[in-house]
């Protein structure tokens, strides 16, 4: 999957597999088709390479966008925040993906803060407005150049994120820990404690 590809097939083919998923989401009745966008060129060295692959990106979720548009799809093609420094996807650049293409979006929690070693979450409401998130959260093992791996969530982590959370909208949390239904259980019963 890179929608950032030097090679154009390998664009073509990231593309298609998107697609294909949305084809099959829509008859599944999914709501949204969640992906990685892809890699900055040169590693994102200079804001030039960061610019271009985000024109890039955005060219190729452009043409997604009226495909799934022609065959009068429901479904929604959502990019998501990425946690490594040199992979295209922080907050900025999936809200400006957003505004100028109309696409969903998935917010990765953990992937922020790996990314920005730090979860600001009244910026990312202002990066966000919209009134339906889909949120994606776990644990993270992290460095100085972002995501290493996901862990187990720890009771602390929820509590912070459950209590963060806007209160306005409608979101949902699909939790990526390597122990997710546990996590999950365990997320659902600080929810109800706090709320
Ligand atoms: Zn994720």
């Amino acid at each position: 999957m890179n929608l950032n590809s030097l090679e154009k097939e390998k664009i073509e083919a990231t593309k298609i597999r998107i697609i294909k998923c949305c084809e099959i989401g829509e008859i599944l009745g999914a709501k949204i088709v969640v992906f990685h966008p892809g890699y900055y060129t040169n590693g994102g060295k200079t804001e030039e390479n960061k610019e271009q692959t985000y024109i890039t990106i955005k060219d190729g979720i452009n043409d997604m966008l009226r495909l799934i548009n022609k065959k009068n799809w429901k479904i929604k093609i959502a990019p998501e925040t990425m946690g490594k420094v040199n992979v295209f996807g922080s907050i900025y650049e999936i809200s400006r993906l957003i505004k100028e293409t109309g696409c969903s979006f998935c917010i990765d929690f953990a992937h922020i803060l790996a990314r920005e070693k730090k979860i600001e979450y009244q910026k990312i409401e202002l990066l966000f407005p919209q009134k339906d998130w889909h949120v994606h959260f776990s644990g993270i093992i992290y460095g100085e150049k972002g995501e290493k791996s996901h862990r187990t969530t720890e009771k602390q982590e929820w509590r912070e994120l459950l209590k963060n959370l806007p209160k306005d909208k409608e979101i949902r949390i699909i939790n990526e820990s390597p122990t997710m239904i546990d996590d999950s259980i365990e997320g659902l019963k600080i929810l109800r404690e706090i709320q």
